[in-house]
C-alpha cells in the first residue's frame, strides 16, 4: 500500500465498505477511515448471556438487487421469515399474508375479515403492477426524484385502499419498516420495499446482522480498513492539488480523492461549507430513531417465523419477533431470543420501555410473558435518514461533489442496506473513472 493511497474513504458503514471493496477490485489503493472501534457502521451485532443482539431490529431483504450482486448470501446463512404478518389488534392477532405464497391463509383472512375483497383486489393490482414495473428497471429509489413525488400514505389513498386497511396493515407493517406511523415516506421507497418483500423474503444471517458487513470487509487488502480513526475534517479541494483529510488527532492524510461514506450529519460537519445541497428554510430533515427490548425465554411466544406487527395504539410494541425461530445461532440451544420495537412515537423513556413491552405483550401470549427475562434495551438516535418526498429532493444528485471529492451513504440513495451499497459502487466507479481521466 503507497503511503499516499489513490482514495481515502472515510466511515466504515456499508457503502463505506462497498466502496473500498469495489476501488480495491479495480486496482485502485484505497484506505477507510472508520472513527469507531469496528466497521459496520448501524449494521452491528452485540452478543449477551450467549444471545446475538443487533443494535435494532433490521432484516435483509434477498431480492435486494445490489445485495445479489455484492454478497455471498450462501456463506450468510440466511434463515427466512414467513411472508407477511401476524397483525396484533387489541389481544386478537390476525395473519395477513402474501396469498400468491400462502394461497389459503389468505383465503382465510378474507373469510374472516381480516382483508376485505376490495382492498385484496387491490394489493393484487398493486403488486403485480410493481413487479411488473421492477423487471423493467422502472422502480429505483437510489435516483434523483420527480419534484411530484407523494407519500407512500398519498399514493396508497390514490390508489383507492380503505382507511382501516391502511391502518390495519400498511401503517404497522410500512411504519415499522420506514420507522415513522405516518407513512411520509416517499411512494418510490414504498414501492421498491413493497416489491422487494413480494419477490423474496425476510432475512437474518446466521452469524447475525454483522456478518454481512464482516463479509465485505472480509473481502478487502489486509491494511485497508483503519479502525479508530476518526477525520476532523475534508479538506477544500480547491485549495489542495489533491484531496487530504485532517484526522481527529492532527495528522494529515494526502491522497488523490476523498470518499466521505458516513451518515448525513457527519457529513455535513466533515464537508467544505457548501458541499451539499442547502435546503429550503421550510425542509427539515430529522433522521429517525429506533428504540428495541431484547428478552430471553425458556421458548418461543410466536412458534415460528413470523413477524407481529401491532396495529394496537395502546402499547408501545411496534413490532415484535423471534430472532431464533427465524435461524438458528441466535439464541442458546434450548432458549428463544425476542425482539420488541418500540413504536417511534411512543412517548415513554427507556427505564419504563421493558415493562410497558410486557404489559402488552400479555395481552397476546398471557402468562408466558411471566417467564421473559430482559437482556438490552437499545435506543439508536439515528437509524435512518428522513425519506420524505420533500428531504429527497435536497439528496446530492450523483456521488461526485466536486473534482477529488465523492459522497456517498443511505442518505445519498436510500435508507437500507440495498441504497447503502448501491451507493457506495456509485462512488467507487465515479472515483475510478475521474482518476482514469486525470
Ligand atoms: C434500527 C435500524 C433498523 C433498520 N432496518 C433496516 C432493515 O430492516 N432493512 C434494511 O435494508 N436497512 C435497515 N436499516 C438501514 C441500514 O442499516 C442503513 O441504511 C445502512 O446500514 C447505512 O449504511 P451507511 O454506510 O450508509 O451508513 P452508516 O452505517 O451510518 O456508516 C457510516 C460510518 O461512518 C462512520 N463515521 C461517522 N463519522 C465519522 C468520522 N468523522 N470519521 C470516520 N468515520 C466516521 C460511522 O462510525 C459509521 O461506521 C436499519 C437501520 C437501523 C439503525
Amino acid at each position: 500500500m503507497p503511503v499516499e493511497p489513490d482514495c481515502i474513504v472515510v466511515g466504515g458503514g456499508l457503502a463505506g465498505l462497498a466502496c473500498a471493496r469495489e476501488l480495491a477490485c479495480r486496482g485502485r489503493s484505497v484506505r477507510l477511515l472508520e472513527a469507531a472501534a469496528a466497521s459496520g457502521g448501524r449494521v452491528a451485532t452485540d452478543t449477551v448471556d450467549g444471545f446475538r443482539i443487533d443494535r435494532g431490529f433490521q432484516v435483509y431483504l434477498d431480492a435486494y438487487p445490489e445485495g445479489r450482486r455484492q454478497l455471498d448470501l450462501d456463506a450468510l446463512k440466511l434463515g427466512r421469515f414467513e411472508p407477511g404478518a401476524l397483525v396484533a389488534e387489541g389481544r386478537r392477532l390476525r395473519r395477513v399474508t402474501d396469498p400468491w405464497r400462502r394461497p389459503l391463509a389468505a383465503v382465510r383472512s378474507l373469510v374472516d375479515g381480516t382483508v376485505g375483497l376490495g382492498d385484496a383486489l387491490r394489493v393484487a393490482r398493486l403488486r403485480g403492477e410493481l413487479l411488473g414495473r421492477m423487471e423493467a428497471g422502472g422502480i429505483d429509489p437510489d435516483r434523483p426524484v420527480a419534484a411530484d413525488e407523494r407519500t407512500t400514505r398519498a399514493a396508497l389513498e390514490a390508489r383507492g385502499f380503505s382507511t382501516r386497511f391502511i391502518a390495519r396493515f400498511f401503517e404497522p407493517f410500512f411504519g415499522g419498516v420506514f420507522l415513522e406511523r405516518g407513512l411520509d415516506t416517499a411512494e418510490t421507497v414504498f414501492e421498491f420495499t413493497f416489491a422487494m418483500f413480494a419477490l423474496g423474503s425476510a432475512c437474518l444471517p446466521a452469524g447475525g446482522m454483522a456478518a454481512i458487513p464482516r463479509q465485505l470487509a472480509s473481502g478487502l487488502p489486509a491494511d485497508v480498513v483503519e479502525v479508530g480513526t476518526p477525520v476532523a475534517a475534508v479538506e477544500p479541494v480547491a485549495t489542495v492539488e489533491r484531496g487530504a483529510v485532517r484526522l481527529a488527532d492532527g495528522q494529515r492524510r494526502a491522497c488523490r480523492a476523498v470518499v466521505v461514506a458516513t451518515d448525513r450529519r457527519a457529513a455535513e460537519r466533515l464537508l467544505p461549507p457548501g458541499s451539499l445541497p442547502a435546503t429550503d428554510a421550510g425542509v427539515t430533515r430529522g433522521d429517525k430513531g429506533a428504540r428495541m427490548v431484547a428478552f430471553a425465554a425458556e421458548r418461543s411466544p410466536i412458534g415460528g417465523p413470523t413477524l407481529l406487527v401491532s396495529a394496537d395504539r395502546a402499547g408501545p410494541i411496534d413490532n415484535l419477533t423471534v430472532p431464533s425461530d427465524v435461524v438458528a445461532g441466535y439464541a442458546p440451544a434450548g432458549a428463544a431470543l425476542i425482539y420488541a420495537s418500540v413504536r417511534p412515537d411512543w412517548a415513554g423513556d427507556d427505564a419504563a420501555a421493558a415493562a410497558d413491552v410486557l404489559r402488552q405483550a400479555r395481552g397476546w401470549f398471557g402468562s408466558h410473558v411471566e417467564q421473559w427475562r430482559p437482556l438490552a434495551t437499545l435506543r439508536i438516535g439515528h437509524a435512518l435518514p428522513d425519506e420524505s418526498p420533500a428531504a429527497r429532493r435536497w439528496r446530492p444528485t450523483g456521488p461526485r461533489l466536486a473534482p477529488g471529492l465523492f459522497i456517498c451513504g443511505d442518505h445519498v440513495t436510500s435508507g437500507s442496506i440495498n441504497g447503502a451499497l448501491v451507493g457506495g459502487h456509485r462512488a467507487a466507479a465515479a472515483v475510478d473513472a475521474e482518476l482514469a481521466s486525470g
